[in-house]
């Protein structure tokens, strides 16, 4: 079976001076072609799907917003444009297309590349840069009685944006059908996902809050002493993978220390975890990532991953910085969830 993609550049959505703009995907839209990857075709999302994650209130609004014309929205800055309605319910459908395709057989993995992103967007309002929680509603989506295959009962989403994904830890905070876990840098924006800030949720709701500079040596460490704990005890039926790119050395607005070589063995070690609990079903979801160049690089890096490449593109961009030891964060953070 095929791995699939979806692409949703929303060019309109777009606000002076912005690092979330559309030229994030300049360098990605001339390599689509060469992942070996089938595109989907893409409609946008109904308000009842997004209402499954958003307050219809807050729906409303936007679209009330959006319909006057360009605006800001919270200080992250969170902007919004005449288009930017349209634009969020297809980057949420363009989200439901891969996961339904490969929930119904038609294809083997995925990778929606979509703007705007999603993960900061709390049930009740909209911020850091994202309108409606993309991988939230497609998760519900999967859970629900109805769609063309049989409900999903455990779903787990893995968020290795730079940022903590407060969104879609709100969002499931209380529903123990889904778990979270996030890497992230601490002590940036939104500034939640502390470790120890779900603890009515061990081993569901995990955070890994992490050092500047930390990078492929730190993450190799999470993937194997973490993630694999997290995801052999919540037993997922589908990954979703919060795939933000701003984890890379060079992003412009995070210091984190991720290589192109450090997204490939992180989505592999994901990839490889799908095929052990899941039937390889696994979705990958665009969040940040404001370089081009790590953007297009990552997404190839995702893709040879879904392929079950053992190595990644051709793209030989280490850190050049000293990366700090992590011991002492994965164990407290292994101890404080028993794994
Ligand atoms: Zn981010």
């Amino acid at each position: 079976m095929s791995t699939v993609f979806t692409y949703v550049p929303s060019p309109k959505h777009v606000f002076p001076d912005h690092p979330e703009r559309p030229d994030r995907f300049d360098l990605l839209l001339p390599r689509l072609d060469s992942f070996g990857a089938q595109k989907l075709d893409v409609r946008p999302a109904l308000k009842e799907e997004i209402a499954r994650v958003h307050d219809p209130r807050l729906i409303a609004t936007l679209e009330e917003i959006c319909r006057e014309g360009p605006a800001v929205i919270d200080p992250a800055p969170t902007f919004v444009t005449r288009s930017s309605f349209e634009d969020a319910l297809l980057a949420s459908g363009g989200v439901l297309a891969c996961t339904r395709a490969v929930l119904n057989g038609a294809a083997r993995n995925a990778f929606a590349l979509i703007r705007p992103p999603g993960h900061h967007a709390e049930p009740q309002r909209a911020m850091g840069f994202c309108i409606f929680n993309n991988a939230a509603i497609a998760a519900r989506d999967a859970l629900l009685e109805g769609s063309e295959y049989p409900p999903l009962k455990r779903i787990a989403v893995v968020d290795y944006d730079a940022h903590h994904g407060n969104g879609t830890q709100a969002a499931f905070l209380d529903d123990e059908r889904v778990a979270y876990l996030s890497t992230h840098q601490w002590g940036i924006y939104p500034g939640t996902g502390w470790f120890e800030e779900a603890p009515h949720a061990k081993k569901r709701i995990v955070n890994v809050p992490l050092a500047t500079g930390a990078g492929d040596v730190t993450y190799r460490r999470i993937a194997d002493e973490i993630f694999t704990p997290f995801i052999r005890s919540f037993k997922p039926e589908l990954i979703l993978i919060s795939a933000g790119f701003d984890a890379h050395w060079n992003d412009p607005i995070t210091s984190l220390g991720l290589s192109t070589a450090g997204f490939h063995m992180l989505s592999k070690k994901l990839v490889d975890l799908a095929e052990e609990h899941c039937n390889g079903k696994i979705v990958f979801v665009l969040e940040g990532g404001y370089d081009p160049a790590n953007v297009a690089n990552g997404a190839a890096a995702v893709f040879s991953a879904l392929k079950g490449s053992p190595t990644g593109p051709d793209a030989n961009d280490p850190s050049p910085y000293p990366e700090p030891d992590a011991s002492k964060r994965i164990d407290e953070i292994n101890k404080w969830h028993g794994f």
